[in-house]
């Protein structure tokens, strides 16, 4: 048996934390990375044709010596984040450039910056070693990660921890991370595994969940309130999902946006009722390549009057430059557009008149401090808010997972096993499952399997 099979086999035994703390490590594990000697690959071709089939790759790389503040964790399961899309595609830049700056700071950084990088953002699993330093956490506990990487060390990390000078996003601007058998990570990325879930169920809320929690929820972001009318645009995406969920849990009405009659009925199937099918509509803010229609963003803000009777007080904005021109113009006097993202071009363009003479907010977002990750996590692990898992892969399609992210053929998130050898392993919780229950949990995967 090779030491990941024995590790894999302890976990399913259900051995003590101290079996687990006596396995070994193996000095090599399977990952999916991407290799600096392909950095070009993609020069001159257009975004769209570029296939994170070919520049994933899936197989060993060496394992890292332990600092003092890490732990090594069994990885069951992984998901697909749209980082992995963008590292895969070298766009905006070559993640390689995020290592090297990381390889500078320090000694233990040093290590990130390498020929390889292991991408993934998200995982559950089980805790197998800890640092020296590591005090909350020991071999055995069964966790889900978050992916806020903060050198606790700076001063600029006590606020707000987003606010750190070296905040980085763990397996896209650090190394070693979630799509793989096994994953290094800070001691204050870990939270307890949800009991009810799935180790897949599990691995796929923590980076748009806590995303979407603090845009609309936390302190830092936009401060929903009850009765509140959110505008969210792509609705049944990985963080517009969630943030669709947070609405109607937080007691505010959600209008949310898609691009097609299936998707609307996964929307009202979640219990969005105010629903708008972008395709259907035909909406053209954009005339030409530099040229905005008012007069679109005007049709659009009439439709969200006459499905909730009001104009939005929070936009949830991230698609950019297609969409911000409008999403400025249809939210309320005094209302927030929240943005952690520009999928379709960073370089926005909306009228400032819109803006200040109805004195609205634009306000900037990016993941989530380990309390507001925290938070979230008690809210998946209340049951309170669902995993919006539609489909699962193995490690070895983690390409194929990647590129339907990347086309926008994916509702909510991927699954990916890692150890894990199949769906629906890792419940210890069933009763609260039941009480649940298995369609709620299980909304996007029926949809995606054409039950509703
Ligand atoms: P996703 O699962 O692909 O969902 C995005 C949704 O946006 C799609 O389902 C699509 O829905 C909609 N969309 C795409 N292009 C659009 C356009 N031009 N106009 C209007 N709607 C459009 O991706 P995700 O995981 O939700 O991530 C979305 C973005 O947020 C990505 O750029 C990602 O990198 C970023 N992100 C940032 C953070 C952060 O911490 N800053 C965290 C998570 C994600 P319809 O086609 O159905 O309308």
């Amino acid at each position: 048996m090779s030491d990941t099979q024995e590790i894999l086999a302890a976990i399913q035994a259900g051995a003590s934390g101290e079996d687990i703390a006596n396995l070994k490590i193996p000095e090599t594990y399977r990952a999916a990375h991407v290799l600096r000697s392909e950095a070009g690959m993609w020069d001159g071709v257009d975004s769209w044709d570029k296939d994170p089939r070919k520049s994933l790759h899936v197989g060993d790389v060496p394992m890292p010596e332990l600092a003092p503040d890490e732990v090594v964790v069994a990885v069951m399961a992984s998901s697909i984040n749209f980082n992995t899309v963008w590292t895969s595609i070298f766009e905006p830049l070559p993640t390689f450039g995020f290592l090297d700056r990381l390889g500078r700071e320090s000694v233990w950084g040093a290590r990130h910056a390498q020929d390889f990088h292991v991408v993934g953002s998200d995982a559950s699993g089980v805790v197998l070693r800890v640092g020296s330093a590591v005090r909350n956490w020991k071999p055995g506990d069964r966790i889900t990660a978050h992916c806020n990487h903060v050198d606790d060390q700076d001063p600029s990390a006590h606020n707000d921890s987003m606010l750190a000078a070296n905040q980085r996003i763990w397996g896209f601007e650090t190394n070693y991370g979630g799509l793989a058998d096994l994953a290094i990570m800070k001691a204050n990325q870990l939270m307890p595994k949800p009991e009810h879930l799935s180790w897949e169920e599990a691995a796929v809320n923590a980076l748009c969940a806590s995303t979407s929690y603090r845009m609309l929820v936390g302190q830092h972001g936009a401060s929903m309130k009850q009765g509140d009318n959110v505008f969210i645009w792509g609705a049944t995406g990985g963080i517009g999902a969630y943030a669709t969920q947070l609405v109607l849990n937080g007691g505010g009405t959600p209008i949310g946006v898609v691009s097609s009659p299936d998707r609307v009925k996964l929307l009202n199937a979640m219990g969005c009722e105010a629903v708008i099918d972008r395709k259907a509509e035909n909406y053209k803010f954009w005339s030409d390549e530099n040229t905005q229609d008012e007069s679109e963003w005007r049709r659009l803000g009439k439709k969200v009057r006459e499905l909730v009777g009001d104009d939005p007080d929070i936009v949830f904005e991230h698609p950019g430059r297609s969409t911000m021109g409008a999403s400025v113009f249809i939210t309320k006097r005094a209302g927030t557009i929240v943005t952690c993202a520009a999928t379709s071009g960073y370089m926005i363009e909306y009228d400032n008149r819109h803006l200040w003479m109805k004195l609205k907010k634009i306000m900037s977002s990016h993941f989530a401090n380990y309390q507001e990750a925290w938070n979230m996590n008690r809210l998946i692990s209340q049951g309170k808010i669902q995993p919006v898992m539609s489909e699962v892969f193995t490690l070895d399609q983690v390409g194929d997972a990647a590129l339907k992210v990347h086309h926008n053929e994916a509702e909510g998130k991927l699954g990916v096993l890692c150890l894990a050898p199949e769906e629906g392993q890792g419940i210890t919780n069933p009763e609260l499952r039941d009480k649940i229950g298995e369609d709620k949990i299980n909304l996007f995967r029926r949809h995606a399997r054409g039950e509703l």
